[in-house]
C-alpha cells in the first residue's frame, strides 16, 4: 500500500517528482575543553560571525521582499551583542569556540521556543545562524540546498530562510519539511514564492533520495511512491491548476454552478488594473484610510471625490464596496484619533472615531455620493468596527441622507455577529472582516507576535460567529461578504461559503487559487465541510478535519 504522510500544506498546489534531501545538520561539537587560549577562541568566533553575517547580508542583497527581510534579520542575529557576550563567557569557562556557539545559541533558541507563537517559530532562524557559524569555524561549507541538474522535490528537516530565499525555482518542484508550522518563515516564503509546500510532516526524515512523491498542499499530504492512478491524477491536477492560474477568468462559482462572486480588496485606485487582470468581478473592500495615512489634515471633499471617481470608473456596472475611514491601532489617522490609548484595538477606532468627528464622516459621504453620481459602478458603502445595532442604525441613516443607496456594515466585533439578525434588519448587507473578528473573538492583538498563534480564522469560535451572520443574511435575503484574509485561504473559502458567505473579497493575487478551489465543491459539500469545521475544538483540528474530508470529496472514485 502507498504511504501517505501528512502535514500543513501551504496553498493549493500539487507537485510530483523525485526526492532530494538537504544535508543533515552538522554533528554536535565536542564538549572537550579547548586546547587554544580563550583569546584565540574569541578571535575565531568573531571572524566566523563576521563571515556569516556578511554572507547573509550578501544574500539579502540578491533578493527582495520578505526573503531579504529574513536574511537581514538573520545577519543581525549573528552579530547580536548579548549572544556574543554569552558565547565569550562560555569560552572563558574553557569551552571551544564551536561548543560555546552551540551552547550559547541553544539557550537563546530555547527562550524563543518558550515564548511560543511567532517568536517560537523564529527559533529555526537562530538554529540556522548557529549552524552557519559552527560550519565557518570548522572550515566546512554552510549547510544548504543540494545541487541538481534535474527538477526535484526538496526534503529537509526545516528549511533555513537563507536557503528558501535562494531556491532555484526552475529546479525545485516542491518542498517537504519535517518541522515548521503554517506561520514559520519557510511557510511564509513558500507562500510568497508560490512554492508547493507541505510543512511539519512527521516521517519526512525517512524519505530517501530518488523516491517519487506527490505533494498535495490542499490536502496537506505527501504520497510516497504513488500508484499509476495517483500519478495520473496528480498530473491532471497540475495541468488544471496551471491552466486556471494562467488566465481562466470566469466568474467565481461552485461545482454545481452556484455563483460566488470573487472581488478584490484594494487600498488605492492604482490597484484596479491588476484586480481586473486577475478576474476580480468588482471590489469587495476599498480601504479608504490607506489613501490618507500620511496626511495631517482631513482630506477635502474634492481630493476624495477624485480618488473615488478613479476607482469607480474602472468598474462600470460592477459592485464596488467602499469602506469609510477605518482609523485604528495599526492605521492611525492623525486627524481622526491622535490621543494616546493604552489599548488602541479596543479604543476609539473605526466608526467610533468617525462618529466623534462627524463632520469628517459627512464630508466623506458627500464625496462618495458625488463620485457615485458621476460614474456607472454599483457603489456600496460600509462602516468599519460596528459593535451595536444602534451604530448600524446611525450609519445607515446618515449615509442614506446623502442619497447612497446600498449601505451596510462590517461585522468585525463578536457583538455584531451575535446580533447579526438585528443588524441586518437595518443594514442592506454585511461584510465580515475576519482579521478583526478573529482578534476580538480570541482576545489576541493581531499586531502582537507573542499571541500570533491565536490569530487563526479557522478557529471554530470564529466560524460559529460567521455562521450566525450567514444564517441571518439568508433569512433576510441580504448579502454577506467576507473581506478578511480568511477569504484568501482556498480551502477556508469553501467553508465560509458553507457558512453562508455570498461573496468573497481578497487581494487580487489570491483570486486564481480561490476560484479553482470553489470549483471543486458543490454547495452541499461546502456545507458539510462547514459542519466538520464547526465540530472541531480548535483551529488546527478544524483545518485538519476539513482537509481530510475535502480530499475524499475531490479524489477520483
Ligand atoms: C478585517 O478586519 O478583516 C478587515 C478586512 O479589515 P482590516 O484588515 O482593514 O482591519
Ligand atoms: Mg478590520
Amino acid at each position: 500500500m502507498t504511504d501517505v504522510l501528512t502535514g500543513a500544506g501551504i496553498g493549493q498546489g500539487v507537485a510530483l517528482g523525485p526526492v532530494l534531501r538537504m544535508a543533515d545538520p552538522l554533528p554536535e561539537p565536542s564538549d572537550a575543553p579547548s586546547s587554544r587560549g580563550a583569546e584565540e577562541e574569541k578571535a575565531r568566533v568573531a571572524q566566523a560571525v563576521q563571515t556569516v553575517a556578511a554572507d547573509l547580508r550578501d544574500r539579502a542583497g540578491k533578493v527582495s521582499g520578505t526573503a531579504a527581510d529574513v536574511l537581514e534579520a538573520q545577519s543581525m542575529m549573528a552579530e547580536d551583542s548579548t549572544l556574543a557576550d554569552d558565547v565569550a563567557q562560555r569560552i572563558d569557562g574553557g569551552k571551544t569556540a564551536e561548543r560555546a556557539v552551540f551552547e550559547g545559541f541553544a539557550v537563546f533558541r530555547d527562550m524563543l521556543v518558550s515564548l511560543g507563537g511567532y517568536m517560537g517559530e523564529r527559533a529555526t532562524d537562530l538554529d540556522d545562524v548557529a549552524q552557519r557559524v559552527i560550519a565557518a569555524l570548522e572550515g566546512r561549507p554552510a549547510p544548504g540546498v543540494p545541487e541538481s541538474d534535474t527538477p526535484y522535490v526538496l526534503v529537509a528537516r526545516d528549511l533555513a530562510p537563507a536557503d528558501t530565499a535562494l531556491l532555484d525555482l526552475t529546479k525545485v518542484l516542491g518542498l517537504v519539511t519535517q518541522e515548521g508550522g503554517p506561520t514559520s518563515h519557510t511557510a511564509i516564503l513558500a507562500r510568497e514564492k508560490a512554492i508547493v509546500a507541505v510543512v511539519g510532516v512527521a516521517g519526512a526524515q525517512d524519505l530517501t533520495d530518488g523516491t517519487e512523491v506527490v505533494l498535495d498542499a490542499a490536502a496537506g499530504a505527501v504520497t510516497v511512491a504513488p500508484s499509476a492512478d495517483q500519478r495520473a491524477d496528480a498530473e491532471r491536477r497540475i495541468d488544471e491548476r496551471r491552466a486556471a492560474l494562467s488566465g481562466g477568468l470566469e466568474p467565481g462559482a461552485l461545482a454545481d454552478g452556484s455563483a460566488i462572486p470573487l472581488l478584490a480588496n484594494l487600498g488605492s485606485a492604482d490597484g484596479t488594473q491588476k484586480a481586473l487582470e486577475a478576474g476580480a468581478e468588482g471590489v469587495g473592500l476599498f480601504r479608504t484610510e490607506f489613501l490618507f495615512l500620511d496626511q495631517r489634515m482631513a482630506p477635502t471633499v474634492e481630493q476624495q471625490r477624485e480618488q473615488y471617481i478613479r476607482l469607480l470608473q474602472a468598474f462600470p456596472g460592477k459592485k464596488v464596496v467602499v469602506r469609510v475611514l477605518d482609523a485604528g491601532a495599526d492605521k492611525p489617522l492623525e486627524f481622526l484619533n491622535d490621543a494616546h490609548e493604552d489599548n488602541p484595538a479596543l479604543g476609539l477606532r473605526g466608526l467610533r472615531a468617525l462618529r466623534a468627528s462627524e463632520d469628517i464622516l459627512r464630508e466623506q459621504l458627500t464625496a462618495l455620493a458625488e463620485a457615485d453620481a458621476q460614474t456607472e459602478a454599483d457603489l456600496w458603502v460600509m462602516a468599519p468596527m460596528v459593535a451595536t445595532v444602534e451604530e448600524t442604525r446611525y450609519f445607515v441613516r446618515l449615509a442614506t441622507e446623502y442619497g447612497l443607496k446600498t449601505v451596510g456594515v462590517m461585522v468585525e466585533v463578536p457583538s455584531a455577529a451575535l446580533l447579526a439578525d438585528r443588524v441586518l434588519e437595518e443594514a442592506a448587507f454585511a461584510s465580515i472582516g475576519t482579521n478583526d473578528l478573529t482578534q476580538y473573538t480570541l482576545a489576541a492583538d493581531r499586531l502582537l507576535g507573542s499571541v500570533a498563534g491565536f490569530q487563526d480564522p479557522w478557529h471554530p469560535a470564529v466560524l460559529r460567529l460567521i455562521g450566525e451572520v450567514g444564517a441571518a443574511g439568508a433569512a433576510r435575503s441580504k448579502p454577506v461578504g467576507i473581506c478578511g484574509e480568511a477569504a484568501a485561504d482556498p480551502l477556508l473559502a469553501v467553508v465560509l461559503v458553507g457558512l453562508g458567505a455570498t461573496t468573497l473579497s481578497m487581494s487580487p493575487a489570491a483570486l486564481a487559487d480561490v476560484r479553482l478551489s470553489l470549483k471543486r465543491y458543490t454547495l452541499d459539500q461546502a456545507r458539510s465541510l462547514a459542519e466538520i469545521a464547526l465540530a472541531a475544538d480548535g483551529a488546527a483540528d478544524a483545518r485538519e478535519a476539513v482537509r481530510a474530508a475535502a480530499s475524499r470529496f475531490t479524489s477520483p472514485a
